[in-house]
């Protein structure tokens, strides 16, 4: 089937010729086949690499009206607005930035990209274009088993076909064990496929020999000379080795961030031939963008990423991957600033470095494609020990192996201590099915701020309507008798029991409403529990001292919240903030021998102190070297504080409690941003 073919007027064709894209990919065709150009709802579940992205931009141009893409992560979401709006004749937006506003000038767009979490903030505030919607597409609808944002995808999702029920629904997921089930739940029709565009071959690598799953084998002998390094990262450097030497790039991915630091600086002192001098030895030598893309690559080397990396982030952490970076070699995890991490990627792509050393995180990210994919770690460490990294997440990582035009095949490898393991690693990961899919509604937090939001959005007024709402969510769909009924009247009674909902004055029909209280906490988009940790802080704020609530108490609450992520806080550490929380009790709203959680509190008062610094002026160099926290770190902080600010600002206007420091913290740390965004300008 051809491009030309499809219902698509001529210049969305030549767009797409433009593209490289003429012929459709298997999938492709199985996807038109479903309908997904007759407004038909579609699931796919294809491997990584597959064209998934030209079938959402067929549902959304042939949609009779405006389309919603759903997008997991941010990074992807700037990718594919980016990739929608230069379609010609279409106007793309963007939503994924801070989580509460309304945007309404998001009606005017042909497409709007946004994450569901920016969708469902969309819907509470009011969002009226979401009853326009004539085609939503959903990327790795899969995350509907993911605990955190699996229950917002589902209820979301439900709410908007609620809404618009004529809306078509094409949902895009990674190769799961049971995609008919999430097709099944949105009425659709199934594509189910295993077609790569590039051959991948899987196998584990033990004792010196790689057993791939195609029945042929590798010799990679590893020299266990070095006694500083284990067996396993030695082989690991011998299969980069060998993939770079042949022209390819490798991806390995560890357990954690310093192994993947540890990695990428024991891989630097191979002296690895750079990956642009050896373009394509193995390809199929299609000419195209990426032809012209290699032959401009040759001319930049390594080391202009070294410089570009230093420029965009000064600190100790940026300097250490710009020498690694210097002879090819990049490690990548979530303690990165974001735009070292954006740029570690772009360079890799533009095939500027031959290796990029990763936490799993980069499996489930934008698209890094290299030759040859290395499985060092399969565990990863939890509070308590270690756990098998989920079949899913390891396949996604495999998925990664094969550049399209590039290289003649993909090879994803599994290291493993030894022959004993080898067979274990081959059950556990290359014989067996991913994981199913299954809905993560039934958590009692889960289910506390989504029946909050369904009341104070007015979809719901009582209990029945609430689990009427909530039929058509996956879970319900999964179970013949879902039996909400009693794990609802529990989130019922308990947010009744925290001020967020009440009953209505009308007798004893077993209506609820939100209080207004309950409705800021959904507007804002803050968990049920925020907003009451927020209230309890301002109910102490309302007995200090006057004098002694300053930002450091604002901080303090906000972080103690849920909705703010843990800093982790080393043993060396522990003392020093201990003596800091009690120096500075005064202005806390947690006593030294109240907290439930001590643990969970000093670190929320590590984070607090560490944003107090940020707003007096500290630099991401200092606050990095002092609090060892990666620049992303501070990063997402900074961003989580200024969106809790704000919400803990609107919620003590609701609840009558003067508490100017929330507002004032907030401006600082903005400001704070601003004004090291125009440094940088400076720089630059
Ligand atoms: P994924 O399935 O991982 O989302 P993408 O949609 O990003 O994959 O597609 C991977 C690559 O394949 C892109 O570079 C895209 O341009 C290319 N591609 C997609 N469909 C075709 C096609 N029919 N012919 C040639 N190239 C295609």
């Amino acid at each position: 089937m051809r491009v030309a073919d499809l219902p698509l007027a001529p210049e969305y064709v030549e767009h797409f010729e433009r593209e490289g894209i003429a012929e459709l990919y298997p999938p492709q065709v199985a996807a038109v086949e479903a309908g997904v150009c007759d407004g038909d709802n579609v699931v796919a579940a294809v491997p990584t690499a597959s064209g998934k992205t030209f079938v959402a931009e067929l549902a959304l141009l042939t949609a009779d009206g405006p389309g919603l893409y759903v997008c997991p992560l941010r990074a992807l979401a700037r990718e594919k607005y980016e990739e929608f709006d230069a379609l010609p004749g279409v106007d793309a937006g963007i939503s994924t930035g801070d989580y509460d506003s309304a945007a309404g000038d998001l009606a005017e767009n042909d497409v709007i990209v946004a994450t569901s979490e920016k969708v469902d903030s969309a819907i509470r505030n009011g969002a009226e274009w979401v009853d326009d919607l004539a085609c939503v597409v959903v990327d790795e609808v899969h995350l509907l088993g993911s605990p955190g944002r699996g229950p917002t995808l589902e209820v979301t999702l439900a709410t908007l076909r609620r809404r618009a029920p004529e809306v078509q629904i094409v949902a895009l997921s990674a190769t799961v064990d049971n995609p008919e089930d999430i097709a099944a739940w949105l009425d659709a029709e199934l594509v189910e496929s295993t077609w790569r565009p590039v051959d991948l071959r899987v196998g584990v690598h033990a004792d010196g020999t790689v057993e791939f799953d195609d029945g042929s084998s590798l010799s990679v002998p590893v020299d266990a000379g070095d006694p500083a390094s284990d067996a396993d990262t030695e082989a690991t450097a011998e299969l980069v080795r060998g993939a770079v030497a042949d022209g390819g790039q490798a991806l390995a991915f560890v357990a954690s961030r310093r192994e993947a630091e540890r990695l990428a600086e024991r891989l630097s002192e191979e002296r690895l031939p750079a990956v642009a001098d050896g373009v394509d030895r193995g390809g199929d030598g299609d000419g195209g963008d990426e032809g012209d893309d290699a032959v401009d690559n040759r001319e930049t080397t390594a080391a202009a990423v070294a410089d570009e990396l230093r420029e965009a982030d000064g600190t100790e952490t940026g300097e250490r991957l710009a020498e690694t970076a210097e002879r090819g070699v990049a490690f990548h995890h979530a303690g990165l600033s974001s735009d070292h991490r954006a740029l570690v990627e772009r360079s890799f792509r533009d095939r500027k470095l031959s290796v990029i050393c990763a936490t799993p995180t980069l499996a489930a990210g934008v698209n890094v494609p290299a030759r040859r994919v290395i499985v060092r770690d399969q565990r990863r460490y939890t509070g308590e020990g270690t756990e098998w990294l989920p079949v899913l997440e390891v396949h996604q990582m495999c998925g990664r192996a094969g550049r399209p035009h590039l290289d003649p095949y993909g090879e994803a490898v599994l290291v493993a201590e030894d022959g004993g393991e080898r067979e274990g690693l081959w059950e556990r990961y290359v014989t067996a099915d991913p994981e199913r899919v299954e809905s993560k509604l039934r958590d009692p937090a889960a289910l506390r701020t989504h029946t909050l939001s369904l009341v104070a959005t007015g979809i719901a007024g009582s209990q029945t309507e609430v689990l009427d709402a909530l039929g058509g969510t996956f879970y319900a769909s999964r179970t013949s008798n879902p039996n909400l009924g009693g794990v609802v009247g529990d989130a019922i009674a308990s947010l009744i029991d925290d001020g967020l909902l009440a009953p209505t004055a009308a007798d004893g029909d077993a209506g609820i409403e939100a209080t207004p209280l309950g409705e800021q906490v959904s507007r804002q988009y803050v968990t049920p529990d925020t907003g009451v940790r927020i209230v309890e802080g301002l109910e102490t704020v309302e007995r200090m001292d006057p004098e002694a609530v300053t930002e450091l108490t604002a901080f303090e609450i906000v972080c103690d919240t849920p909705d703010m992520v843990d800093t982790y806080l080393g043993n060396a550490e522990r003392a020093e903030i201990y003596q800091f929380a009690r120096t500075r009790s005064a202005e806390l709203t947690t006593g030294m021998m109240e907290a439930e959680d001590f643990e969970g509190w000093l670190e929320s008062v590590k984070t607090a102190r560490v944003l107090t610094e940020w707003v007096d002026g500290a630099s991401v160099e200092e606050l990095v070297a002092a609090y060892r926290i990666g620049p992303g770190d501070l990063e997402s902080r900074i961003e989580r504080a200024e969106w809790l600010l704000g919400a803990a600002d609107a919620i003590a206007e609701v609840v009558g409690v003067d508490m100017p420091a929330f507002a004032s913290a907030r401006k600082r740390l903005v400001s704070s941003a601003e004004k090291e965004e125009a440094e940088e300008a400076e720089e630059t």
